[in-house]
Formats: structure tokens, sequence, C-alpha cells
């Protein structure tokens, strides 16, 4: 990242301390404003979601044209992928979570990409069968959530490629190799899989504007480290006759070991709360979790804690607090010290426990249709 000597945000790096504001101005987003919050809360009806009142998401691309388009009648759809290696962790969620929420409040249309091929090309422990079935367990834990059976398309990829290479075809010529070798830091080494797989990653963003024949736009929740890969579809949408989809980002999630975001990369299962993780897991995990708290407790009473360096916190904040009283609870509680980290760790385990069992029974639930969501076919010939 030119110019920036703190901290590297790169689709496959975070590194150091992160500055969101710089890195916001690094990558020449917009800022997600108190105006535009409010435009999204109008337009929604009712109560923000939790993650765009936190500042949780706080950055977007051409937000505001969508708006103005939807505010017209010229619905959006949504579109969110999961490229399959292992079980979701709870920050996985975040992105499908957004989704659901604007989903359930304007019952807009969800493609999901879950790209097996994607994942079988980047990392080389891994089979083919293997990619396969992670594919249908995340799938599972992001339907979950509660997105609509009629309303939910799922393009999974090594099944879902006749219905993709058609306008992967179209794609493909926009996007010169010099382009995404810069964007990917792509190596003489680097399989051709993954460097086609460039164009199959962008036809979601245009498919339901192809099959409808109509301009459809595209509204996609990521983490800011995504950021790179959208302005490559970005670059290529108009050229195609397609909207340039629009984007809001959120921060990274902080990791349960203290590290800037919750990957388990490496060795590092402790560092994330699996969605398959068992109850005792789950508990050793939270114990553990790297915490904003002082050296003891006389010391926390007296001078409080912090709860912006806190993994607990990044919890509360994601997922956890119920309500914004409760979030304020938590928050204020830690900053003056009348709550202690032991006691706020046993408060938000009784809350992840209760998601996982809640969980757990909507995941038996959608194997009854998840499979009717994935799409086989192309709408029509090219
Ligand atoms: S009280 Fe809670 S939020 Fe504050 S530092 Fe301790 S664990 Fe984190």
């Amino acid at each position: 990242m030119p110019g920036s000597e703190e901290f590297v945000v790169t689709p496959y790096e975070v590194k150091g301390r992160i500055d969101y504001e710089r890195l916001r101005e690094l990558f020449g987003t917009q800022e997600l404003s108190p105006e535009l919050l409010e435009r999204v809360r109008a337009a929604t009806g009712g109560d923000l979601h939790p993650l765009l009142r936190r500042g949780v998401y706080y950055s977007h691309r051409d937000l505001a044209a969508l708006l103005d388009g939807h505010a017209k009648g010229h619905p959006f759809f949504l579109y969110s992928g999961r490229g399959p290696s292992g079980p979701l962790h709870t920050s996985h969620l975040v992105p499908f979570e957004l989704c659901r929420w604007f989903q359930e409040r304007l019952h807009v249309p969800m493609y999901i990409q879950i790209t097996d091929d994607e994942k079988y090309w980047a990392r080389g422990g891994l089979t083919r069968e293997e990619t396969a079935s992670w594919g249908l367990e995340n799938l599972y834990d992001i339907l979950a959530l509660g997105f609509d059976p009629k309303r939910t398309h799922v393009f999974f990829d090594s099944r879902s490629i006749a219905a993709l290479y058609p306008l992967a075809i179209r794609v493909a010529r926009k996007i010169p190799y010099s382009t995404v070798k810069a964007v990917f830091g792509f190596e003489p080494s680097t399989n051709i899989g993954l460097v086609f797989y460039t164009a199959l990653q962008s036809v979601p963003c245009f498919w339901p504007s192809w099959a409808e024949g109509r301009t459809v736009p595209c509204l996609i929740p990521c983490g800011i480290d995504q950021d790179p890969h959208f302005r490559v579809t970005r670059d290529i949408a108009e050229g195609l006759g397609y909207p340039k989809p629009a984007l809001l980002h959120s921060q990274m999630i902080p990791g349960l070991l203290g590290e800037n975001v919750m990957s388990t990369t490496g060795d590092r299962a402790d560092n994330a709360l699996f969605l398959n993780d068992p109850k005792a897991v789950v508990d050793r995990k939270v114990r553990n979790a790297f915490t904003g708290g002082r050296a003891t407790v006389e010391e926390q009473r007296r001078l409080g804690a912090t709860p912006e360096v806190c993994s607990v916190w990044a919890l509360w904040r994601t997922r956890f607090a119920e309500s914004e009283e409760k979030f304020r609870e938590v928050t204020d509680g830690c900053r003056s010290g009348t709550l202690l980290c032991g006691e706020c760790k046993s408060q938000v385990l009784e809350r992840i426990h209760a998601f996982y069992r809640r969980h757990a029974e909507a995941r038996e639930k959608v194997k009854e249709w998840a499979e009717s969501t994935i799409v086989t076919t192309a709408p029509k010939p090219l």
C-alpha cells in the first residue's frame, strides 16, 4: 500500500495497527457518513442494523447512487461469496448478516458465490472433494442466518459453471493479464486456474442484469481488505454495458489472540470461534481471549479498561450485544472499571452458546431446501 509505513492491508495480508480513516483515503473510498446512514435507515424502515449503527461498516463506493436508484423504483440485488477451505468462524458471518438484513427489509434478491474451484487452485493442501464438501457445509451455515429461499440464489462454482460460463467468456476478454498480476501479485508459478478465476468472481455482479435483460444494480458488503478485488470488476463493468457494483466496507474483525483479523491461516485455530467448535472449546477460547483489561483487578477498578483493543468487546460489537443499551452498558462498564473481564466473558459466553444452539437448529432446517438455491443453467445463450 503506497504511502503507508505503519500498516499493510491487501486481500492477502493485514499487518500493523490499522488507521481506518487513513486506509479509506489510501483506497480512495467514500465515508459512510451519518447523512448516508440516515438515508439507509429511511429506505429500509425501522432501526439500522447494529453493524451499521456501531460503525463496523464505515466506508463505501457508490452507495448514494444505489439508494437514488432504489428511491426511483430500481431495485438492486446483493452479492457476497465464500471460499470454502474449512469451517466458518463468526467473523465470516459479518457480510452475510448485513445481506440478510437488507433482504429482510427490502425483499431484494441475494446471490451467493461458493468458490470451491478457487480454493482448490489457491490451497495446495486441499483436495477437490474437500473444497466441494466444505462448500456445502459453509452454504448451510450461511443460509441458516435466515435467508429467504425464494429470493436466494447460489453459484456453487464447480456445479454452476454452465450458468456462469457464457458471461465469464465476455468478462475474461476485458481483463488483461497485467491487471490481475498487479492486483493479485501473481507469480510465474501461479496456476492458470487462479488467473481465469478473476473473471468468474466478477460474473455474479452482472448476472442478474444479463439474465433479466435490464439494468439491475449490485451491492456488495465486504471487508475493506477485499476492495481491490472489486476494483477490477468496477473497471470493466461499463465496457460490458453493466453498472459498476456498489460496495459497503467493514473494518476487519479482530482475532481472539489480539490480532488485527480473525484469521486462522497457519496454525492459529484459537484466534477464531468456529461455528463447529464444541461448547468446551468455545469456553476455553473466550476465557483465554486477549482483552483490553489491566494487570490487576484493583488497577482495573481504579483506571478502567480499553474496549477498543479488546477481542471480547469486538464480539459484543459485531454480534452478541442484543441491544444498544446492552452494548453501551458493556462499553461504559469496561471503560469505567465497574465491569471486570471475567464477568464480561461470562456474559458474552452465555450469548454465544445461545446463538450456537439456535444456529444448529436453523442449519438442520435449511438442508431441506439448500440444494434448490443452486443455479445450474444459463438464462439464455449469449
Ligand atoms: S471488561 Fe470486557 S470489554 Fe472490557 S477489556 Fe475486559 S473483556 Fe474486554
